[in-house]
This record gives C-alpha cells, sequence and structure tokens, in this order.
C-alpha cells in the first residue's frame, strides 16, 4: 500500500521523541538511521516496542556504507559488518536494509563486480527473509546515478534486490525522472524523498544542510512522485531530510511540517492524476480544497496608551483617517480607500498580550477569502486550530488560526463589507479617499529556524503559491527572502530571513521578541505628489545617500529633473524590461515596522536592486539612534 514514512534522521531529539513525534503527527511508518541507534540507551527491541506501541512500522534501516566493488581485502569484512546489520534488523522487526553507492577510493566501478556482490548479499539476506535496497549516491565514487544503480540491480537479479529512489539524488545530479515509471514495481525497493533550494553548490553540501521537505524548495518532485507511483509501486514513500535547522527545532514542529507538505503533494498529484482522467490514490487524506484569497480585509496593530498616539499621528501623516469607534473596545479603524488598519488598544485579551510581548506591532491580519469555513476547515485538517478568542455581546464572531509568533490571521468572508457594521459605530463617512489606493504586499521577518516551518504554512495550510528564492548582502550580514502570493497574485508576502546579528530583519527579531510583519507596503498612482504631501504633514522617510542617486545616473536614461527630484525626496528606483518602479521608505517605528509607499508602471517585482540601500540606510539609522541616546544618556 502507498503510504507516507518519515526517517529519523529528519528530525532533532532522542529516537523516543521523534517516533513521539511522527506518531502524532499521523505517521504510521518509519525509517530508522543507525546513528539514531547508537545514542539510545536502551536495546534495539526496545525501539521495537516502542514503535508497535506508537502504531508504527518500521520500514528500513539504514544505511550500509561503503559496501559493493570494494577490494578483496575488504571484501569479507563487507560480508561481516551486513551480517550485524542483519543482526540489528531482526531485532528491531525492520525487514529492508538500505545500501548507498560506495565513496570508497579504492572500490571499483565495474558493473559486473558489483552486481555479484550485491547478488551474493541478497541471498545471505534471503535466508533471514530480509530484503536489499540499494541507492546512487549523488557523489558516489563510480555510481551517481538512479540509471546505473539500476543496471546493478537488474543484473545482480535477485527478487529481494530492488532500487532506492532519492529524488534529492536524482535532482542533484539532473536525472530524467520520466524512465522511472518504467521500471518494475516489484524491483523498486523503497522512494525516498526530499525536496532542495536551486541554490549552485555541491550536491554533498546541499544534501547535508539544505535538504527540506517537499514544496519547501524549488524542485518539481510532483514529476518523480507520477514516475514513481506510474511503475505500480506501492510501498513506503519517505521523507529524508538531512537539514540543521530541523535538527535544532522541537520534533513534534518538524514532524507536522512534515505531515503537512506530504498532504499537499498527496493532494497535488491526485489533482494531476483527476486532469488526466485517472482515480484518486489517497495517500494523503482528502482535504478541503485551499479557500480563494483574494486581498486584505485589514491589518491589526496591538498598541498601548502611550504608544498610541505616535502611530496614529503616522497614520493620519500617510493620509489614513479613523472612521469608525469599536461599540465596545478600544478599538478605532483607520481608514484609506481599499486599506483597513486597526488600532487596538485593549488593556486586556489577545491584542493586549501580544503587545506586551511584542510591544506595538501588527498583531492579526485579516485575508478575504472566496469561502472562510472551507479555509477553516481545511486548516483545522493540517493541525492548525482554530483560535478561540473572547467574544464580547455583538461582535462578529471572525475565525482565526495562529501565525507568525501568534499572531492571529483571520478568515473573512469576501465582499463582507457591511461586517463592520456589526462591530462598529461609524464616525464619519465609511469611505475615505486618499492618495493611498491598496496594500500592495506585507513582508514578514522569521527567525531563520522557522523559516522553512512558516512557507509551509503559508502554502500548505493556507494555499498560497511561491517564487524561488531570492539572496541579498545586508551590511551586517545577508539576507534570504521568498515571495509567497495569493493564486491572483492580489495578496503578496515576502518571507524575509537574516544571517548575522545586527542584520536589519536580525534587530527586528531582537527589538520585537520574535518573527512578524516588519514592513507594509502601500501603492499610490503619484509617489512624488504623496511624498510631498506627507512630507509637509510630519511623516520621516528614510534618508538616501547621495551616491545612490549618482548610481542612477550612470545606469538609466533618467531625465536631469527626475533624479534631482527623486533626490530631494528620497525616493527609489528601478526599472525592469519597459515597467519602472518608484518608492520610498517610513523611518523606523520604534525599531519594529516601517511602511514603504510606491508606484509602479507595468512593474511586477519588488525593487530587490535597492533593498541594500535600503538596509543600509536603516543600518546608518539605527547608529544615529543609537548614538542619540548616548549622547541624551550622557547629557
Ligand atoms: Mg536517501
Amino acid at each position: 500500500m502507498l503510504r507516507w514514512s518519515i526517517a529519523t534522521v529528519s528530525m532533532g531529539g532522542t529516537l523516543e521523541t521523534k517516533l513521539a513525534a511522527a506518531a502524532r503527527a499521523g505517521f504510521r511508518t518509519i525509517e530508522i538511521f543507525e546513528n539514531d541507534l547508537t545514542f539510545f540507551s536502551g536495546k534495539p527491541r526496545q525501539v521495537r516496542a516502542m514503535a508497535e506501541d506508537l502504531g508504527l512500522e518500521i520500514v528500513a534501516l539504514q544505511p550500509l556504507r561503503d559496501f559493493e566493488g570494494a577490494s578483496a581485502a575488504m571484501r569479507a569484512r563487507n560480508f561481516e559488518r551486513a551480517e550485524r546489520k542483519f543482526d540489528l534488523m531482526g531485532e528491531l522487526g525492520a525487514n529492508l536494509l538500505c545500501i548507498c553507492s560506495s565513496v570508497a577510493e579504492d572500490s571499483t566501478g565495474d558493473v559486473d563486480h558489483c552486481a555479484a556482490d550485491l547478488a551474493e548479499l541478497a541471498d545471505n539476506a534471503a535466508r533471514r527473509g530480509f530484503r536489499i535496497g540499494y541507492e546512487a549516491l549523488a557523489w558516489g565514487k563510480h555510481v551517481r546515478d538512479w540509471q546505473q544503480a539500476w543496471e546493478i540491480v537488474r543484473r545482480a537479479d535477485r527478487a529481494n534486490l530492488g532500487i532506492v529512489l532519492d529524488s534529492f539524488h536524482i535532482y542533484a545530479r539532473k536525472n530524467d525522472v520520466a524512465p522511472i515509471a518504467n521500471l518494475p514495481a516489484d524491483r523498486i525497493a523503497l522512494v525516498q524523498l526530499a525536496d532542495a533550494p536551486g541554490l549552485l553548490m555541491d550536491a554533498m553540501s546541499l544534501s547535508r544542510h539544505h535538504r527540506c521537505f517537499p514544496g519547501q524548495g524549488d524542485w518539481p518532485l510532483h514529476e518523480y512522485l507520477e514516475a514513481c507511483v506510474a511503475s505500480g509501486y506501492s510501498g513506503a514513500i519517505s521523507l529524508e531530510i538531512f537539514n540543521d535547522q530541523f535538527r535544532g527545532a522541537p520534533a513534534a514542529a518538524i514532524a507536522r511540517d512534515g505531515m503537512r507538505s506530504l498532504q499537499a503533494a498527496g493532494e497535488r498529484l491526485d489533482a494531476d492524476r483527476a486532469a488526466r482522467g485517472q482515480a484518486p490514490l489517497h495517500i494523503s487524506r482528502v482535504l478541503p480544497k485551499p479557500g480563494r484569497i483574494t486581498g486584505v480585509e485589514f491589518i491589526e496593530f496591538a498598541t498601548g496608551p502611550s504608544l498610541a498616539t505616535p502611530l496614529e499621528t503616522e497614520l493620519e501623516g500617510l493620509g489614513f483617517r479613523r472612521v469608525a469607534r469599536h461599540k465596545t473596545k478600544d478599538v478605532d479603524l483607520y481608514r484609506q480607500n481599499d486599506v483597513n488598519i486597526v488600532v487596538n488598544r485593549e488593556q486586556d485579551g489577545f491584542a493586549h498580550s501580544f503587545y506586551l510581548v511584542h510591544g506595538a506591532s501588527v498583531c492579526a491580519l485579516a485575508l478575504r477569502f472566496d469561502d472562510p469555513a472551507r479555509a477553516l476547515e481545511r486548516a483545522n485538517a493540517l493541525a492548525a486550530p482554530t483560535y478561540h478568542g473572547r467574544i464580547g455581546p455583538g461582535e462578529a464572531l471572525i475565525p482565526a488560526v495562529a501565525g507568525v509568533e501568534n499572531s492571529l490571521i483571520y478568515m473573512v468572508k469576501d465582499g463582507a463589507h457591511n461586517a463592520w457594521d456589526m462591530d462598529f459605530n461609524f464616525l464619519t463617512e465609511p469611505h475615505n479617499p486618499g492618495p493611498l489606493d491598496r496594500i500592495d504586499h506585507l513582508s514578514n521577518v522569521v527567525r531563520r529556524s522557522e523559516f522553512l516551518s512558516w512557507l509551509t504554512f503559508y502554502k500548505a495550510v493556507l494555499g498560497f503559491n511561491d517564487e524561488p528564492q531570492v539572496e541579498l548582502a545586508d551590511p551586517y550580514g545577508a539576507f534570504y527572502s521568498r515571495v509567497i502570493s495569493s493564486s491572483d497574485g492580489g495578496v503578496r508576502i515576502p518571507i524575509n530571513i537574516a544571517d548575522g546579528g545586527a542584520t536589519t530583519a536580525s534587530r527586528f527579531i531582537e527589538a520585537f521578541g520574535g518573527g512578524g510583519v516588519q514592513q507594509i507596503a502601500l501603492s499610490t498612482k503619484d509617489l512624488f505628489a504623496f511624498v510631498e504631501h506627507a512630507r509637509a504633514r510630519g511623516v520621516r522617510f528614510l534618508e538616501i545617500p547621495d551616491n545612490y542617486y549618482e548610481d542612477l545616473s550612470a545606469r538609466y536614461d533618467l531625465a536631469p529633473d527626475m533624479i534631482e527630484r527623486m533626490r530631494s525626496l528620497g525616493v527609489l528606483y528601478d526599472r525592469h524590461k519597459n515597467g519602472e518602479f518608484l518608492h520610498i521608505y517610513t523611518t523606523m517605528f520604534e525599531q519594529r515596522f516601517f511602511f514603504e509607499i510606491l508606484e509602479r508602471r507595468d512593474y511586477d517585482l519588488f525593487g530587490a536592486a535597492n533593498t541594500p540601500v535600503r538596509l543600509a540606510a536603516q543600518a546608518n539609522e539605527y547608529d544615529r539612534n543609537l548614538r542619540d541616546r548616548a549622547m541624551l544618556e550622557t547629557e
């Protein structure tokens, strides 16, 4: 039967913790990595009992290394090593031993020699009722591609010897996956699954540090899975992920993310099959389809009494107007065209707790869905439970799930704009026209260790798509970004992480006490006019060095008065094909967040070329603030 599995190496912690985490996440099958046994204080048969208690089948033990094609001196010792593994398998109740292609310098790549070794090993295994799986490592001494491994398995010709397919090695070697469909199903011993980001590095480094769950990287795993399944293979499909960040995270969270990513992979597999008129496989539970996200209904700020005023001054400077007040709470609605910002000054409840931990910050994001009930049902099915908050008399009950750092993601019915009347009294005309027309994007800074987890959350749970990863320089380290977007592109959220303690993203995490929304980008049709008005109303923008404009005039054929206008206002510029992009950043609010105001002219990107300038200017601003504070303290 096709079923999902996870290798113990994918998780951190003790073997007991890993088994419990896998079972809790819904796995019924695991692969045991021998290292985990080495560090386990009990006997292997206790592992077997533990697994049985948790309802887990141990599908394989791995690895046996440097076996085939060994020198005459090593050969006898290798067979002896294999016997010890068989003893271990007997105690564990595992039936399959996985061998990876030899990396031994003195081994031979002679196909018949290797086939003879594996045939003899398979015969030894058969006497004990075991099977052998042979896998091509991308950095094997002679065998690196799955087709080579298959040729050896084919020539060895033993019923209990099969090939282990691992998407990591296959994609790292750019092997063709389509012919996998032609393999005899009973000769595929195991299918392993790992994704990786499209980084240019050697396969071994990529494997050891950057393997990730399906959907967290850049490889077309659906094509690989489709080919495996098309062969008629009907065994375990196992996540085998070596990743430092995974091992450092709680095993329960990693197992949950692994299951989420597999559920989404299974869903994609069945959707592709349905499109071809094929029956679904149902390896995953049937999930409610992701809701279609059509926009952002509101952004909610948690704030305290002393910070509310500067925040409101900033919002008013940007053209927002307080249009409504909550009927029962100390909560106001600021609005400008389609952009709703809720300012929550309550002294208890969710927003207040959030404020106490994180300071003035975005505590909730309300997404518009075509079918919020179905979106919630899906989230629940993928281990994202419904948040139950305190609801006052006459207040709308908006379903929500927990997002980054336990902020809330509300799920609001698309087009239900009259819902505001239920909770708010309007103080003025509800529509406030202004220069800012919509939320263009929101950036989330997350802890490096949680980056992939949130990617899976946004994609598998909420139904966002993602774009390739971008890497940029920060004056104090490195900065990585991956943009997720709704299916119509209307809601886009760059997820940012940083390496380096003093990077803007790291300072944010330190000041904020965790990840969260660092940037709110709002669009306008006339940025110059907007900036002139906003500056007149006292909004402060990031200072951009003159050198930036020197460089700009050298790079683009822009009119000198245009450059001068940008320089005098602090506006940044980018161009892609025929499109142009003008944008500007407000100074940092309490070291936590800032607004970007932008004007798109047939331009669909994010001005990444200017991100290093922004990061450097923010670093300068930060240093200046530190100096000013030090001066104040010495005065
Ligand atoms: Mg493998």
